[in-house]
């Protein structure tokens, strides 16, 4: 008989402090669960170049070189149980980016959206939000005349449940899992958080669906397109205001299109300014892949009522009763994709819309636009955007740039197919 002492130690639990950074990966560094007590205040050290590891993995180009140190310090509001397989859960926490003085860093993603947010309380608003995210799940049979179908939700097995079961555990209220219409194609959907914890709850529903996916021996793929001739995956951000109170401050029957005078302000400011932060809420080449004809993706800047062709669309009201309509209100962005930091995507609309409001845009003075075509027009919008530069501060805008285009360099070659299996492999 083997001795106690002779036992295979257990493994010990582990947490993970990170952010989801420029490529829209969750990255940082783990330490011993049994110290993330002591390190709540300062978190983990970290170098400035770590946001500029590629989506393909190594640093491309950095201005910061080897130099520098920075706190990744969690969120103890952002927490969530990653299951491992033969392991106890991993302990995710989000964090932010701060210098070494404790203040925050510029270019830290979640900062972005905070910054945005905190301009939009100024102006007297709260943003309420949800990921509405589709993926293909590998582990699962193609087969025709699958679309929505029952029989494809049943033959996706526990995928799914246990999806919801781990979102619950993170006290991430799930509102749906269907089959959707691409070959293998699945989508998630939380309810709607306030804040910054709408960017966090993005986040950790994706890295479930990998965990879960993963613990199944499969993979949940939530890149743009996995092949160019395929149904694209998108992550539509849907969202309304609140006012001071908390209360629904998005819908006037009165309105244009239902939308209360703040609400038109903001979303003239979002159509404004989209094509200047296409290149951060869609911000991979694929992403342009799903931008095209025939997708049920947005191809212009433009605004539908009930309209899933459109970049942002007013959803509709189910029923009548004037409390429970104000309440069911809201808008759907839909040119944004899980090559995203959903703290960069949210951060984007929110900073858009803020100026729209400042600005008092009207949507009846918007033109007609086609969106760009490809990440490198994109960029260039991006980086001829005062506007943008001025919302992410000058060295976060030229950082974001010089990682982008530093991406695009790196791919080489405009071969779609084997450019979208290079981002499913990551994504
Ligand atoms: N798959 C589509 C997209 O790429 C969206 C389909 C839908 O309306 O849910 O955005
Ligand atoms: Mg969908």
């Amino acid at each position: 008989m083997r001795a106690m002492s002779d036992m295979p130690p257990s493994p010990e639990p582990l947490a993970f402090i990170g952010t989801s950074d420029l490529a829209g990966l969750l990255r940082g560094k783990s330490i011993p669960l049994a110290e993330l007590a002591a390190r709540m205040g300062r978190g983990v050290g970290i170098t400035h170049s770590n946001i500029m590891m590629s989506a393909f993995g190594p640093i491309l180009d950095t201005p910061f070189g080897t130099a520098g140190d920075l706190m990744l310090v969690p969120d103890a509001s952002a927490r969530a149980a990653i299951p491992a397989p033969g392991a106890p859960d991993i302990a995710l926490l989000l964090g932010d980016f701060l210098t070494l003085d404790g203040s925050p860093w510029a270019c830290c993603p979640r900062g972005f959206l905070r910054r945005g947010l905190d301009g939009l309380g100024a102006a007297g608003f709260g943003l309420l939000a949800t990921f509405e995210q589709e993926m293909v799940y590998t582990g699962v049979e193609e087969r025709p005349g699958a679309p929505y179908s029952l029989d494809a939700l049943r033959r996706q097995g526990a995928f799914g449940g246990l999806l919801l079961a781990a979102m619950r555990g993170a006290r991430i209220a799930p509102d749906s899992f269907l089959a959707e219409y691409g070959p293998r194609q699945y989508e998630v959907t939380a309810g709607p958080a306030l804040g910054v914890r709408a960017a966090d709850e993005a986040v950790i529903v994706r890295e479930l669906a990998r965990a879960v996916a993963a613990g199944l021996g499969h993979r949940a793929v939530l890149a743009p397109m996995v092949e160019p001739r395929g149904v694209g995956n998108g992550t539509h951000i849907h969202w309304s205001l609140v006012d001071g109170a908390g209360e629904p401050a998005t819908h006037d029957p009165a309105g244009m299109h239902g939308l209360s005078a703040a609400a038109g302000h903001f979303v003239a400011g979002l159509l404004h300014h989209l094509p200047a932060i296409v290149a951060v809420t869609a911000p991979s080449p694929v992403s342009y892949y799903r931008l095209r004809p025939g997708r049920w993706a947005p191809t212009s800047v433009d605004l539908g009522v009930q309209d899933r062709g459109s970049a942002v669309r007013i959803c509709p009201i189910y029923g009548t009763a004037a409390e429970t309509a104000a309440r069911q209100f809201n808008v759907e962005f839909r040119v944004a994709d899980a090559t995203a930091s959903p703290y960069l995507a949210l951060g984007a609309l929110v900073h858009a819309g803020l100026d729209g409001l400042r600005a008092r845009r009207r949507l009846s003075d918007l033109a007609p636009a086609a969106l760009p075509g490809s990440l490198a027009d994109a960029l260039d919008l991006f980086a001829d955007s005062a506007a943008t530069r001025d919302w992410f501060g000058a060295e976060f805008h030229a950082l974001y740039l010089r990682f982008k285009r530093a991406e695009l360099k790196a791919l080489g070659g405009t071969d779609e197919a084997a450019i979208c299996a290079r981002y499913a492999a990551i994504y």
